[in-house]
């Protein structure tokens, strides 16, 4: 599903986000990306997001070359991925429903189809009954859910999620865990930067430790 081949990303300014980095990912692993702050977890994602292209080295998802890729590729590519933000990015104005429904929309599908593919992924994110509701009338981890429920809305092989965990308490942030490990259950490819090493800590899981941009470790958090 992903393979780094010595991806290197080195900024104009000068700063290095990632030395020559390597690893591979099966389709339907679950794994954590972890590291202090500016070990280049960032870079990682908006590499495999083609936000950024690699300065050097080869970068494939599902296939695709990613330092090759054309802009107008790009959107067949995003189509691949859903991505959870730490602070969900809702829409407070609309409701549950309208804020999933959101890239089925962009994708421009019929509204029976929208109707069909929301209502399973609310129910994926245990929120069937909340999908009239605004977003800002549900609890930090319910607005957490809508979030996921919009990134696997479109049904992505690969769902990208940048410290989903980071504004929750334990309790909540092991139950979006969960969430995530359902959703992997499906088939889903899943991967998670985070630098909650207690939660990773119980997950038992394929953790990739980066620091300074290298790769310091790979293998099952314990
Ligand atoms: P993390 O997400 O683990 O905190 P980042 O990928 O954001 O790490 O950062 C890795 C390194 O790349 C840091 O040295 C950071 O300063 C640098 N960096 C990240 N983004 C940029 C950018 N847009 N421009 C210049 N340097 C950047
Ligand atoms: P249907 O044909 O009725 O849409 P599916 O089993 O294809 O039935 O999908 C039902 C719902 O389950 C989808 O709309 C989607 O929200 C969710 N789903 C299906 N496959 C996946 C997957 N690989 N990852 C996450 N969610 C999925």
């Amino acid at each position: 599903m992903i393979r780094f081949e010595q991806v290197a990303k080195r900024y104009s300014n000068g700063h290095v986000g990632l030395h020559e980095l390597s690893f591979r990912v099966r389709p339907g692993e679950f794994l954590f990306v972890t590291g202090h702050s500016g070990a280049g977890k960032s870079t990682l994602l908006r590499l495999l997001l083609a936000m950024e292209r690699p300065t050097s080295g080869k970068l494939l998802l599902a296939g695709q070359d990613l330092s090759t890729i054309t802009n107008a590729q790009i959107p067949f590519l995003r189509r691949q991925i859903g991505v959870v933000f730490q602070n969900h990015q809702l829409l407070f104005d609309r409701t549950v429903y309208d804020n999933v429904a959101l890239p089925l929309q962009i994708l421009g599908l019929s509204k029976p189809e929208i109707g069909k593919r929301v209502g399973a992924a609310l129910e994926r994110v245990s929120l069937s009954d909340k999908a009239a509701q605004s977003p800002g009338d549900l609890s930090t981890g319910q607005q957490q859910r809508v979030g996921i429920a919009r990134a696997i809305v479109h049904r992505p092989a690969l769902l990208l999620a940048d410290e989903p965990t980071g504004n929750l308490d334990p309790r909540l942030a092991a139950e979006i865990m969960g969430v995530f490990e359902d959703i992997n259950q499906l088939g889903t490819t899943v991967l998670i930067a985070s630098h909650d090493l207690a939660l990773i800590a119980r997950m038992r899981q394929r953790m990739l430790t980066l620091q300074r941009g290298r790769l310091i470790g790979d293998g099952e958090a314990a």
